[in-house]
């Protein structure tokens, strides 16, 4: 049966976990708006994680965690760094070794592309190549490359309860927990780092839906109970495509060049979740008042930036600071 320990008790609450690999866009700012407001209208606690086990760029976190302040994103300390917890997904890591969880995988990204899979195995799932090695194979392969950790599932999908997408099942394959550098896997941080911090409602955009069965899985093989998830519409350009940073000016500091403020970005924010008028000035305490979650628009929010400031407006823009 499944134990769960007295964080998870104890704990009621929800987060925002961003990765510091560059600055977040007005979607990311977005999506941490609904992950504090969906929190509120629970009674949880709002918790900030910062996922920094790789691609980090400097500066990042800083100017991540800023921009949020500044539209009245707040969260209760302790902040969390991924970094700083390594201890943490190890001691995870051995205790699934020590039960016969895992394998080592000595696959390239290629080999397993190029298997055959097995029958019924869900498209693109890990082919099983490495699954059943002999530790002859094992000692084999060790001297040829380094090995990743993957979990030995059990199972071929899970179901997930999402708030907005109701019951989900989706697949789960022998996923990575340890990549072949030592770096623990996303899928093995949030796990471990959402039950540790009592994490127990998990907002973020719906790009991560089908990612929530395999995580979900994992939580109930390490004796956690699963979240509740809430994956809210992505924003996109307006070709329809996800919004990212070469869609121009996306960012709070490219906005801000163009005389949106932080105030102003949150007002935005409002109008696409039908919770403010056109230009209405808001702040996230007015928000938590009028959210509604079942109200919640369901489809995405197309953003077109404003355009580049001509040459005369930028020097206007100058002769004002
Ligand atoms: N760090 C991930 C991202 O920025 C989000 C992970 C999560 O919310 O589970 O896309």
């Amino acid at each position: 049966m499944a134990h769960y320990d007295d964080a998870e008790r104890n704990g009621t609450a929800g987060r925002f976990a961003p990765s510091p690999s560059g600055d977040l866009h007005i979607g990311n700012l977005r999506t941490a708006v609904l992950a504090q407001l969906f929190a509120g209208a629970s009674d949880r606690r709002f918790l900030m994680r910062v996922e920094d086990l790789d691609r980090v760029r400097d500066g990042a976190e800083e100017r991540q965690l800023a921009d949020l302040a500044a539209i009245g994103i707040r969260w209760e300390e302790p902040l969390v760094r991924q970094s700083e917890r390594r201890g943490g997904y190890s001691a995870v890591v051995d205790s699934l070794v020590a039960a016969g969880a895992t394998f080592e995988c000595f696959c390239t990204r290629r080999e397993i592309l190029e298997a055959p899979s097995a029958p019924h195995a869900p498209h693109g799932a890990y082919p099983g190549t490495c699954r059943d090695l002999t530790a002859a194979q094992r000692d084999e392969r060790r001297s040829t490359r380094p090995a990743a950790i993957r979990l030995r599932s059990e199972v071929a999908s899970f179901p997930v309860h999402d708030a907005l997408h109701g019951e989900f099942t989706g697949d789960v394959d022998d996923f990575v927990l340890v990549r072949n550098d030592g770096t623990p896997a996303y899928n093995l941080a949030v796990v471990v780092d959402d039950a540790a911090m009592g994490v127990d409602q998990v907002t973020r955009g719906d790009d991560l839906l089908t990612s929530a069965p395999r995580q979900a899985y994992l939580a109930t093989v390490l004796g956690h109970r699963p979240p509740e998830y809430v994956h809210v519409p992505m924003v996109l350009n307006r070709d329809g495509v996800r919004l990212a940073k070469r869609d121009g000016a996306v960012t709070a500091a490219d906005l801000a060049e163009h005389g949106v403020d932080a105030r102003a970005v949150l007002s935005l924010i409002a109008v696409s979740l039908d919770l403010a008028r056109e230009g209405e000035s808001v702040t996230m305490d007015r928000l938590a008042d009028r959210f509604d979650p079942s109200a919640l628009p369901r489809e995405p929010w197309i953003f077109v930036p404003p355009a580049s400031p001509t040459r005369s407006s930028q020097n206007s823009g100058a002769a004002n600071e």
